[in-house]
């Protein structure tokens, strides 16, 4: 994980949140790299849940709620973990992941911990001129409640009948106590979250399990690896009491698995909760029998920043090899990338870069690409150039040189392989588009 952390800040995917001051734990940065493959992580999973479907709709909604959300939620009452302090070191743990309640993890100390307390994840801030608890309002712990508020809105407008759903993308916020593992926990974050409501009519539970097959299936097309992605089907005692069935999607990261998304079946729990507080009426008016019903609800609940997280993990490599140039054994880092989240697709170099004849050609290659593919010109040595595109994750790099002068043909180097094909520069784009 340190190697993985050390090349995500060097090559520019992600820094510390406000390092010249020291950092702020549990916010971070990406960088020109790391927010195209945050965007390419979530662009795939907007394309698979909302373009590719007519029964899902895409929704925005504010981060700030009226604060009753949150009541009706059971956020305010429930949101919370429960801490312990050291009273020795003073340091802060959150009390269900300590072995023992017995010794401090940090300083070693005997009987120094306190008595777990609870501690509410949500975080507040004022709305309007006042400080008051008047103007408290929360930052959204998640982005689901947008979308039960809405759901008389959205059906009404965007004119469709359970089983239909309503997806987002947006950041949300917990002051975790303990944040850690780089971006893995963290106190911003952002969520794909998706909302499928389903009538009363005995398919909800095979409409569970459709959405937990379609996300083992995008995980799948995305290349993560299938022996580090597991499905843990959460038992009785793991999953709230309103839920029907549960499933955690785990990856295998360096220092154990962890939870990327749960899909839950939530039966009628949050518009039943909205409807109680609100007074007002969310159920599904069916036209065609004259009936109304409240739906019920499957959701997926999926981290875009632990989702990119895994992307990198899982496509990292540290392998030895022959060197392409000298022969000599080398190691080589690289990102595995697959060719559609890749920040750069194309990597287009002259062979040198005081040859303006070669430079102006590869720059005019790269011109013709970059409306296709994510491309990126770059010059220098080649052996050196080779290496950052192999730690960037660049699956396709094109080396003009002096034969492409002359015949017209480039030079084109496999990331995973290393394999050279030699491609007329006229064919490139037909040539990128099969293997990308
Ligand atoms: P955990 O048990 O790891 O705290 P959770 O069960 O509270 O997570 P959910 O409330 O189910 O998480 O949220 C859905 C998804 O949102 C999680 O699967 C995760 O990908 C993401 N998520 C939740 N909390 C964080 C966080 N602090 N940092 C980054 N992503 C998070």
């Amino acid at each position: 994980m340190d190697e993985i952390t050390a090349l995500a800040k060097r090559r520019g995917f992600i820094f510390q949140s406000s390092e010249i001051y020291g950092g702020i734990g549990g916010f971070f940065d990406y960088g020109p790299l790391g927010s195209i493959l945050k965007r390419n992580v979530k662009d795939a999973w907007w394309r698979e849940i909302v373009e590719l479907r007519d029964d899902v709709v895409g929704f925005d909604s504010s981060i700030i709620m009226h604060p009753s959300t949150w009541i009706a939620s059971g956020h305010v009452a429930n949101f919370s973990d429960k801490y312990v302090d050291c009273k020795n070191c003073k340091h802060r743990f959150r009390a269900d992941h300590l072995p023992s309640l017995e010794r401090c993890p940090d300083c070693g100390m005997r009987d120094a911990l306190t008595e777990p307390r609870n501690f509410n994840l949500m975080m507040q801030t004022n709305v309007g001129p006042m400080e008051d608890s008047a103007s408290r309002a929360y930052l959204r712990p998640e982005t689901a409640q947008g979308m039960f508020v809405n759901f008389k809105n959205i059906y009404q407008s965007a004119r469709k009948k359970p089983p239909f759903g309503i997806a987002q993308i947006g950041k949300s916020f917990r002051n975790e106590i303990t944040p850690g593992n780089f971006t893995f926990r963290v106190r911003e974050f952002e969520q794909a979250e998706l909302e499928f409501f389903v009538p009363d009519d005995g398919n909800d539970l095979a409409w569970y399990e459709q959405w937990v097959h379609a996300r083992k299936k995008w995980y799948g097309d995305y290349g993560v690896r299938q022996d580090r992605l597991r499905f843990h089907e959460l038992t009785s005692q793991e999953r709230p009491h309103y839920a029907k069935v549960g499933t955690d999607v785990e990856y295998l990261f360096p220092w154990g698995w962890g939870e990327l998304e749960s899909i839950a079946h939530r039966g009628t729990y949050d518009l039943d909760a909205h409807m109680q507080l609100s007074g007002k009426d969310l159920t599904y008016f069916d036209e065609a029998s004259k009936s109304k019903y409240t739906p019920i609800l499957i959701e997926s609940s999926a981290g875009m920043d632990r989702t990119a997280l895994t992307m990198l993990v899982d496509a990292y490599q540290s392998e030895t090899i022959a060197g392409e140039a000298s022969g000599k054994e080398t190691t080589r880092v690289v990102l595995r990338f697959h060719p559609k989240i890749a920040p750069v697709q194309v990597g287009i170099f002259p062979l040198a870069r005081n040859k303006p004849e070669l430079v102006e050609r590869a720059r005019q290659i790269e011109r013709g690409l970059r409306p296709h593919f994510r491309t990126q010109y770059d010059e220098g040595n080649v052996g050196q150039l080779y290496r950052r595109q192999d730690e960037i994750g660049t699956p396709k790099c094109i080396m003009v040189d002096y034969e492409s002068l002359q015949d017209g043909t480039v030079t084109v180097r496999d990331r995973d392989s290393m394999r050279q094909d030699r491609v007329d520069a006229a064919r490139l784009r037909t040539y990128l588009a099969e293997r990308l």
